[in-house]
């Protein structure tokens, strides 16, 4: 495959339109139907291979080749966007940055061969935004651990190979202190799983995850005891980069279809998109979809150079996922009655686009590590 800009878009644009064309994506979100049969496609083309170097057996390519292809597939598919992310930032990069070299051995290749994605089970009944708040446990029982508790939201579970849980496993600490990550099986004993019903983002299933004593070896458990959410914080950092490339390819897309509605739609014997407050609305849309894009780029690139992307990441999920839900109420106002029908795509978007503004980190906590970052607020 051609790293050249141009290129990468077209393939991605023929692969799309050939194993998820938007009347399957249409189809698959009515019936809550992940398109987990990209996985393979996406292994054959390369895709998970790319930021690995030449020496371990990828292809040497940037963060930024991967922002501009996770952009593509969103804007073709956000669920299929998040699903490439499960894979490369949930799982690659969690166990680049924090696994053995047993574990690496272990799911890499299957990763690799799109053989499935990972599930990061961190958020509990009580511990949403406050994740340190979180009280699944895990207690050393000889040479095994015992898992017990319950995760809620979790997508993606069932049919991941492996899930990335955290848990306390110093019943003393408190906060994001004394807890440690496992990789844990979907099917392990012990385990139950209940879907939840959603608005949006219904390819991407969710679970309440029930876990009684569920038993693990040591060699599941991922990085230094007690040190979770240090392993947790580079993953988040690069699951940031591929959400908010998602977003924006979602955001253009929604620009995209309020844009041919505007051109198609006559009222008062012209296109709407000859009314000024309308061409103007467009106009800003794309122009904050250039500008969520600029900051997406410019995260991935410093990713490349290997700088501390902390407040970048923040700043990037934060405007990139406020841009999208602007831009998709702004869709719909421009469509009315044609966005609100089912088969219209805008009302996907719409729906979707609501979670992004809270889920992997709420715009209100972003703002807190951003502020943080520049040396005011409370800290968190
Ligand atoms: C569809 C879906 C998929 C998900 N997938 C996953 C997954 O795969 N894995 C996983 O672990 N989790 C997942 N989640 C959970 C998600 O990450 C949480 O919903 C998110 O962290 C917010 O937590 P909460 O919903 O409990 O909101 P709360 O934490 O209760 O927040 C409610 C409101 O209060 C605000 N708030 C909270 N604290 C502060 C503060 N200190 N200052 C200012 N405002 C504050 C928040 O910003 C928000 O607006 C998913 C959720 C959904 C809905």
């Amino acid at each position: 495959m051609s790293f050249e800009v141009s290129s990468l878009c077209d393939s991605i644009d023929k692969m799309m339109q050939k194993h998820l064309p938007v009347e399957e994506v249409r189809r698959r979100d009515a019936a809550g139907e992940p398109p987990d049969h990209l996985l393979e496609v996406f292994a054959d083309m390369g895709l998970f291979r790319l930021v690995m170097s030449e020496k371990e057996g990828g292809l040497g390519g940037s963060w930024e080749q991967l922002s501009i292809i996770q952009e593509r597939i969103g804007y073709h598919a956000t669920m299929a966007a998040l699903l490439f992310n499960r894979v490369t930032c949930f799982g690659m990069m969690t166990l680049i940055t924090s696994g053995s070299p047993t574990q690496k051995q272990a799911w890499i290749p299957k990763l690799l061969a799109g053989k499935g994605a990972f599930a990061l089970a961190l958020s509990e009944a009580e511990a949403g935004s406050d994740a340190g708040a979180l009280q699944t446990r895990a207690v050393k029982s000889g040479k095994n651990w015992k898992i017990t508790g319950r995760k809620i939201w979790i997508s993606g579970a069932k049919a991941a190979l492996q899930m990335v849980v955290a848990a306390r496993t110093d019943s003393k600490s408190r906060g994001g202190k004394g807890v440690t990550l496992f990789l844990v099986s979907p099917n392990a004993k012990g385990i139950s799983m209940t879907p939840l019903e959603k608005i949006g983002n219904r390819c991407s299933l969710s679970y309440d995850i029930g876990f009684d004593e569920v038993v693990v070896s040591d060699e599941a458990r991922l990085g230094v005891i007690g040190e979770g959410f240090d392993c947790l914080k580079k993953t988040l950092f690069y699951a940031r980069s591929g959400l908010a490339s998602a977003v924006v390819g979602t955001a253009q897309a929604a620009v995209d279809a309020a844009l041919v509605h505007a051109r198609e739609r006559k009222q008062f014997g012209q296109s709407i998109g000859r009314f000024q407050v309308l061409a103007h609305r467009l106009a800003h849309m794309q122009t904050d979809v250039d500008l969520a894009r600029l900051l997406t780029r410019e995260l991935a690139k410093s990713i490349d150079a290997g700088k501390d992307c902390t407040r970048l990441s923040a700043q990037a999920k934060l405007v990139t996922t406020e841009t999208l839900k602007k831009i998709t109420e702004q869709g719909m106002q421009i469509m009315a009655s044609a966005g609100y029908a089912v088969e219209s795509d805008m009302q996907r978007y719409w729906r979707d686009a609501r979670l992004y503004t809270f889920g992997e980190g709420s715009s209100e906590i972003l703002l807190d590590l951003i502020a943080q970052d520049i040396g005011v607020g409370r800290g968190i």
